[in-house]
C-alpha cells in the first residue's frame, strides 16, 4: 500500500508564508506591516492573479504604491523577503508599467512554482468570500473587513462571520485491481477522473465517500482510506482524496451526475496519465491525478 512518503505533493500547496495570527489580531501590528518597505501585494483582478511574464511567470508582487489605498486588501502572511499582502484591484497599470500579465488562477496554478501557485489560491478563495458577504447572513445589516481579511463583521448586530471552506470528497472505488472512474456531462470529451461530491452537514468523510458511489455509481463499499488533499480555490473547496474498497463491480448509474463509469486497470490508468490512453486523465494541478497515480503506481 502507499506509504505517506510517497505521496507527492499535490497543487495548490506548499505555501511558505508564516499566516501569522498574532498580527491578524493585533491591528498596530498590522498597520506597521502594511508600512514596512518591504512589503509587497498580490493583485487580483476579477479573481485572476496579475504575474510576471516571460518563459517561467512568476508573482508579480506590487508595492503599496501601486495598489489603490480603497482596494480590498488581505494580509497573506510574512514570508522571507517581508510581508505579504493580496489586493483586488485593476491590473492595467501593473500591466503596462511593469510587464505583468493577467493569467487565469487555474492556468496560474499549474504554472507557477507550487508554493507561490498555493499563494494564489488562498488570495483567491478569501478575497472572491470577501466580495460575495457584503451584507450579515444573520440580521441583512452591512458588513466590514475584519482581522485582517480573515473575518467579517456586521456593523449592525456585530456578529462575526468567517471565511468558509467546503470539503469535497474525491475517490476511487477499488476492486481486484481496478478502480472506477466517470464522465461529468461537463467534461470535455474522452475525459474522465474519480468521481467526487460535497460532504453535507452531519456526514464523516468515510460516510461521504461511501454516499457518492452509492448515489453515482450504484456501489456499495467498506473500508475508506484517506491518501490526501488539497486546496481548490473554485471558489473554496478543501478536496479529500479516499480510496474505497468495492463490494462488487456492477454499476447503477445516476444519469444527472454522470454520462459513463467505466473500471479501470492499472497499466490503462498508467497509459492514460503518461497521455497514451483512449481516454484522458485529469492533469497533475487535480487531486484526482494524484490519487490515480499512487493507486496505479501501488
Ligand atoms: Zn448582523
Amino acid at each position: 500500500m502507499t506509504t505517506f512518503a510517497d505521496v507527492p505533493a499535490t497543487g495548490f500547496t506548499g505555501n511558505r508564508l508564516d499566516r501569522a495570527d498574532e498580527i491578524r489580531r493585533d491591528p498596530a501590528a498590522l498597520i506597521a506591516c502594511r508600512a514596512r518597505a518591504d512589503a509587497r501585494w498580490l493583485v487580483l483582478d476579477g479573481l485572476n492573479p496579475v504575474v510576471k511574464s516571460g518563459d517561467q511567470p512568476s508573482i508579480l508582487w506590487a508595492y503599496r504604491s501601486d495598489v489603490p489605498h480603497d482596494a480590498l486588501s488581505i494580509f497573506l502572511g510574512i514570508g522571507p523577503d517581508g510581508p505579504r499582502f493580496a489586493a483586488a484591484a485593476p491590473s492595467a497599470e501593473l500591466i503596462s508599467d511593469f510587464g505583468g500579465k493577467l493569467l487565469d488562477a487555474r492556468a496560474a496554478g499549474a504554472l507557477l512554482p507550487g508554493p507561490e501557485a498555493a499563494i494564489i489560491a488562498q488570495a483567491r478563495s478569501i478575497i472572491d468570500w470577501h466580495q460575495r458577504h457584503g451584507f450579515c447572513a444573520v440580521c441583512g445589516g452591512k458588513t466590514a473587513l475584519a482581522k485582517a481579511g480573515y473575518a467579517r463583521q456586521c456593523s449592525a448586530c456585530q456578529a462575526e462571520h468567517f471565511p468558509r471552506t467546503d470539503p469535497v470528497v474525491i475517490m476511487l472505488a477499488v476492486k481486484d485491481g481496478h478502480a472506477l472512474i466517470g464522465r461529468q456531462p461537463r467534461f470535455p470529451k474522452r475525459f474522465l477522473s474519480a468521481l467526487a461530491g460535497f460532504v453535507e452537514p452531519g456526514e464523516s468523510l468515510e460516510e461521504a465517500v461511501r454516499r457518492e458511489l452509492w448515489e453515482e455509481a450504484g456501489i456499495t463499499c467498506q473500508r475508506v482510506r484517506y491518501l490526501a488533499s488539497q486546496p481548490w480555490p473554485f471558489p473554496s473547496s478543501l478536496m479529500i482524496a479516499c480510496f474505497a474498497e468495492a463490494d462488487g463491480f456492477e454499476v447503477r448509474l445516476d444519469a444527472d451526475e454522470l454520462e459513463e463509469v467505466r473500471w479501470v486497470t492499472k497499466p490503462e490508468v498508467r497509459a492514460a496519465l503518461a497521455g497514451a490512453g483512449d481516454w484522458l486523465a485529469p492533469p497533475p494541478l487535480a487531486i484526482a491525478h494524484t490519487l490515480l497515480k499512487c493507486w496505479a503506481e501501488d
